[in-house]
Formats: C-alpha cells, sequence, structure tokens
C-alpha cells in the first residue's frame, strides 16, 4: 500500500461514525420503535410493540456511536452484517421510577416507551438495556429490525397535526428540535395554547445557556385537540378524555403530573420533525414532571408555570437531576450514595473528579457549609436529589431546587451547554 494512501485510511479510522457515516448506513427517514417495559420490583421485560417509518431524520448525524449521557438505559444499533455500532442513545422511564414503589412489590405492570433512532439502510440488530440504580443490568432484549419488512407502520405522510413554528433557526439536521405539545385544551382553545407555548418559550431562552445558543433550537407547537378542556385530578375525582390521557397524582404523588400513553404522544407529532418533547396541560393545578430524552409534561396556567417548565426541561432534555432535598432525610434507593449517580448536577463523591471538581475554586472549603453560600457560588453543599446527606449539589440554588430562584446554577449551566454542542456539532 502506498504510504499516502495508509495516511488516508488511518485519517478516515479516526473520524469514526460522522457525517459520512451517516450516509453510509441510514436514509433521512426515522425508525420509531414502540416497546412495552413489563414486571415488578423483582424481575422485568421488555417486548416489541410495533415499528413505524417516519418521513424524515432530524437528529443527529455525528457522534453516531457515543452517548450523550449514561442515563438509567441505553439503546444500541449494530450493523447485522458486520455489527460496528451505528447508533446509540439513552434515556430514563416512568416504568423504572415505578418499580421503587410499592406497588412494584405487589403487581405486574406494562409501560409504553417509545424511541427515535435514524432508519437503516440494511438489517439491524437494536439492544435495549435497564440499568437498577447500582448501574446492574436490569433487563436487556435484542432484536433485528429488517429495513424492507413491509409491517414496518408507515406514518406522517398524511394527517398531520396542525402545527406553528415558534422559533427556525435552521435545517432540522443542524438544530435541536423541541415540539410542545397541547394536553386537555379543545381545538377551539387552541389561540390560548399557542400563546401558552409562546410563554414556555419565553421562559426557556430567557435561562443560560439556552439563551445565548437559541440559535441552535427550532421549536414548534403541535395543536393536539382534546374532547375535555382540562386534565384529570384524581384527587378530586375529576377524569377527563384528553389527547394523551395525562393525569396528576402518579404513584399517589398529587403533583406528580405524567403520561403513561406515550404512544398517543408520537402518534400526534407523525410527519414533524422532532427530537424534544414538552407538554402543556391546560390547567391551573400545580404539577408536572420530566423524563430524560422521554418528555416534559408541566401545567401552563399555574403562577409557576415559566419556572417548571424550564426546571422540568432540564430533566428531560439535560437530564439533570433534581437539586432539592427533604430535611427529615428520607432515604430512598433512587440515589444510592455507594455509586456516583450519571447526572451531571449531583455527586455522591464516589467519582467526583468525573464531575466539576475542576470548577471549584482554590481555597473553597469542601464541604462547603451552607452559611457560606454568598461567598462561593461554585462548592460541593451537602443535600441534593432528595436526600440531606450523602448526596451534593453545586451551588446553594439553582433552577434546579427551586422555583424562586431565576438561573441554572454554573454546573447545570456546563452540562446543558456540553449537550447542545455534542447534539449539533
Ligand atoms: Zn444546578
Amino acid at each position: 500500500m502506498k504510504k499516502s494512501n495508509l495516511l488516508l485510511v488511518c485519517l478516515f479510522a479516526c473520524l469514526g461514525l460522522s457525517a459520512q457515516s451517516f450516509d453510509r448506513y441510514f436514509t433521512d427517514q426515522t425508525l420509531r420503535v414502540d416497546y412495552l417495559f413489563t414486571g415488578n420490583a423483582e424481575h422485568q421485560a421488555i417486548c416489541l410493540d410495533e415499528l413505524s417509518v417516519l418521513p424524515r431524520w432530524a437528529g443527529r448525524r455525528h457522534h453516531l456511536d457515543e452517548l450523550p449521557l449514561a442515563g438509567n438505559g441505553q439503546i444500541v444499533m449494530r450493523d447485522a452484517a458486520d455489527s460496528t455500532v451505528i447508533y446509540c442513545t439513552s434515556f430514563s422511564s416512568l416504568f423504572q421510577e415505578w418499580l421503587e414503589t410499592e406497588e412494584a412489590r405487589q403487581t405486574d405492570r406494562g409501560f409504553e416507551n417509545t424511541f427515535l433512532l435514524p432508519y437503516p439502510q440494511r438489517p439491524a440488530v437494536v439492544e435495549i438495556t435497564l440499568f437498577d440504580p447500582h448501574r446492574k443490568v436490569r433487563t436487556r432484549m435484542t432484536h433485528t429490525v429488517d429495513p424492507q419488512n413491509i409491517l414496518i407502520h408507515q406514518r406522517g405522510l398524511t394527517h398531520i397535526t396542525p402545527h406553528r413554528y415558534l422559533l427556525q433557526s435552521g435545517p432540522a439536521d443542524r438544530c435541536i428540535d423541541v415540539a410542545i405539545l397541547a394536553e386537555g385544551y379543545t381545538s377551539n382553545e387552541m389561540e390560548t395554547f399557542y400563546q401558552d407555548a409562546r410563554i414556555a418559550c419565553e421562559s426557556l431562552f430567557g435561562h443560560e445557556p439556552f439563551r445565548s445558543l437559541k440559535d441552535k433550537f427550532n421549536i414548534v407547537a403541535v395543536a393536539s385537540p382534546s374532547e375535555d378542556s382540562g386534565v384529570s385530578i384524581p384527587r378530586l375525582n375529576e377524569w377527563k378524555s384528553t389527547a394523551f390521557h395525562s393525569h396528576f397524582s402518579t404513584f399517589y404523588s398529587d403533583r406528580y403530573l405524567t403520561t403513561s400513553r406515550l404512544k398517543s404522544l408520537h402518534d400526534a407529532l407523525a410527519g414533524i420533525d422532532y427530537e424534544h418533547i414538552i407538554v402543556l396541560a391546560n390547567t391551573d393545578e400545580y404539577g408536572g414532571g420530566g423524563i430524560y430524552n422521554s418528555y416534559t409534561l408541566t401545567t401552563a396556567h399555574h403562577e409557576d408555570f415559566r419556572p417548571v417548565v424550564v426546571h422540568e426541561f432540564g430533566h428531560s432534555f439535560g437530564g439533570l437531576a433534581d437539586e432539592y432535598f427533604y430535611d427529615e432525610d428520607i432515604m430512598n434507593d433512587t440515589y444510592p450514595t455507594d455509586v456516583e449517580p450519571w447526572e451531571q448536577n449531583v455527586t455522591t463523591r464516589v467519582d467526583f473528579a468525573s464531575k466539576w471538581q475542576d470548577m471549584i475554586p482554590q481555597g473553597t472549603p469542601v464541604p462547603t457549609p451552607a452559611e457560606d453560600f454568598n461567598t462561593h457560588k461554585v462548592g460541593l453543599y451537602e443535600g441534593a436529589a432528595y436526600s440531606s446527606k450523602g448526596l451534593y449539589r453545586a451551588s446553594y440554588n439553582c433552577r434546579m431546587r427551586t422555583n424562586e430562584y431565576p438561573a441554572f446554577c454554573p454546573v447545570c449551566q456546563r452540562a446543558l451547554r456540553r449537550l447542545i454542542t455534542f447534539y449539533t456539532e
């Protein structure tokens, strides 16, 4: 082999799975995969529900074999012929939260989960894994996708939900595409929804790093109509017929507003370019939820709508943990203190070097006493992720801790900036 050819071979090997690889392995379409996560606290399983093809691919075309974050679950797609990893992504799920509840000790349940992958040109093997809080594999499932399979459901060519762009910064393949959906708005209430979606947008881009990286985002508001106005509030015995079947009191926690009908969300989005989902609920009840790489759901008419929608997006887009905690020191297994959590804004100090140790100015006491919070903007404050002991956060206050504080702390900002860069550069 000539020296120059050898150099070229090395160069391509070093490039990894970049844009060239995208065109080699994928078409400009989306493979939507619907799964059912089933089981109980002891045993879990994953079943394939349905495969669909969507008309375009709005996700990244670089860093294809790298994870954005570790997540509570991962999907790895390999070329069936040579086993090369051609795409991977990570997520969290309501099912995994449910596994920690009392109900999961007594009964089996199944939860819908839907993920978007680039559409392979050749048969591909998809492996999906769920981890427990100690990063052990809970369950894993693999299946082969033949792109020629006639039973892959074609969606998004007709019956596209009416929508309006609130921000259009560039083509879908170069921007992060966020869809804002209407939940509990009748067709007569859509102007109210568009107004609410604009407020959500304003609030998001009022926060750094979203403000200075606004040109990396497209935001589309999708007017998905509901039969009834408002959403279901089981505590008040109010049940409504809504587009995405959401309700409060998830796992009997009154403020926890979620939906487990993921397919209905994705059905409403077929034919629209989207990667991240925000659902606005037409109610003034307080509540919401955000699940990493799944969705944000929040109430649009409570006075804390503006901070809450950004907080929840911190979970669903940024994979950030809650920084609040309870003084009564409720210990739970969500964040065991003998492993380093994957969320970038909390630490158990098991592997603090992998977190924000580099951002702490010299001379800062570690742990940092709470009473010194005005002196030390970035430190190591004890109390985070629901626990007052053994879990630490970076700043005294943050959007991920309270609705009153106006900004993300410097560590959350850096984590969000890194993710935005990962998805767009
Ligand atoms: Zn923070």
